[in-house]
């Protein structure tokens, strides 16, 4: 039995593995991928104290930090989480499962699907939810982008770079990304602008072919032919395993108080996954320390000494 298991190993995760490690709890991190969103972005200069550098870059020396204070790195996707006497056990996809005394949740966001039909068969064989990470795939070739947030403009043009030719799907006629932006939308001659559509499947049969395409305001329906097809609709927590032991808002975002408790002792959360405001990377990283020393003090029953500095 571990005395923390964190679930997640992006920015809040893993520094919250540093602090229990620190602090000589037994810790293991259980994520999908180690890094989270930060990975996806190509030059992080918000993030005190480094300069500038890729996020990728930022989140390998989190790892190497994380893991030489002693944190065993588990991979796998969790999907199941039940109270047991003195604790919680943790289920994997696989069929694994792992038990702790105390829980960290730190699992970030995951990006929202559309549901149209050929979107689930192709993820990551033609449909991707990340340009950053496959945009290179792309080179001379023809690529939609859907969705009309900073996310979805900013991988249209980081895309025009490389592709061929970008459609760029949006059900409004207008984009919610900042003006500057926007005109170096209109005027790049590689995006073309599909304005007032949704998608409606993907096409294909071994690989991507296109998408169906419908106007709704003329019901106009249309197929492009494309060899990807770029989801950036943005991102949702996914608290459908934990839902049963924690509160939630609205947002299905994880109630915590200014420690990092949740409404379950034992369990405490950080990070995007959480109404923290100002979704950041350092501000993720300050919150996993703060859930981590309120998980000591709390197996400690508040005997342990929570302030770093007094050993
Ligand atoms: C494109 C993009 C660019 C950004 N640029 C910046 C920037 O320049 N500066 C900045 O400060 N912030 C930036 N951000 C925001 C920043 O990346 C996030 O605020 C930060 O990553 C949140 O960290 P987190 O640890 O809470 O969650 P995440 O980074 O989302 O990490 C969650 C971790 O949990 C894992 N996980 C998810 N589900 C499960 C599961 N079921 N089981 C096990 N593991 C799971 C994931 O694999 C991941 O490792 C950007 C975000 C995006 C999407």
């Amino acid at each position: 039995m571990y005395d923390v298991i964190i679930l997640g190993a992006g920015a809040a995760g893993l520094t919250a593995a540093v602090y229990t490690c620190r602090k000589k709890l037994k810790t293991a991190i259980l994520s999908i991928d180690v890094g989270g969103q930060t990975n996806l972005t190509s030059h992080i200069e918000n993030y005190p104290g480094t300069g500038p550098m890729s996020g990728i870059e930022l989140m390998q020396r989190f790892q190497n930090e994380a893991i030489g204070f002693g944190a065993e790195l588990i991979m796998g996707k969790a999907n199941k989480v039940d109270k047991i006497e003195n604790g919680f056990r943790i289920g994997l996809a696989n069929g694994e499962e792992y038990e702790c005394k105390a829980l960290i949740l730190a699992y970030g966001k995951v990006p929202k699907s559309l549901g149209i039909e050929g979107e689930e068969k192709f993820m990551g064989r033609g449909v991707s939810t990340c340009v950053t990470c496959d945009a290179p795939l792309y080179k001379n070739r023809e690529v939609a982008v859907i969705g009309g947030g900073n996310s979805a403009v900013e991988g249209a043009l980081e895309l025009a770079t490389i592709a061929k030719k970008v459609y760029l799907v949006h059900r409004r006629d207008a984009f919610r990304a900042d003006e500057a932006t926007v005109e170096k939308l209109k005027n790049s001659e590689q995006i073309e602008l599909v304005l007032n559509s949704i998608p409606s499947k993907v096409i294909g049969d071994k690989n991507v072919d296109g998408i169906g395409v419908e106007n709704i305001v003329t019901k106009e329906k249309r197929e492009i032919k494309v060899d990807g097809v770029f989801i950036e609709i943005g991102y949702v927590v996914d608290t459908s395993f934990v839902q049963h032991l924690v509160k939630v808002n609205e947002k299905k975002e994880i109630i915590v108080d200014e420690r990092g408790n949740t409404s379950c002792p034992g369990i405490f959360a950080c990070g995007d996954i959480t109404p923290v405001p100002f979704k950041q990377t350092v501000i993720a990283a300050g919150e996993g320390a703060k859930a981590a020393l309120e998980c000591y003090r709390w197996l400690t029953g508040g005997k342990g000494a929570v302030l770093d500095w007094t050993h």
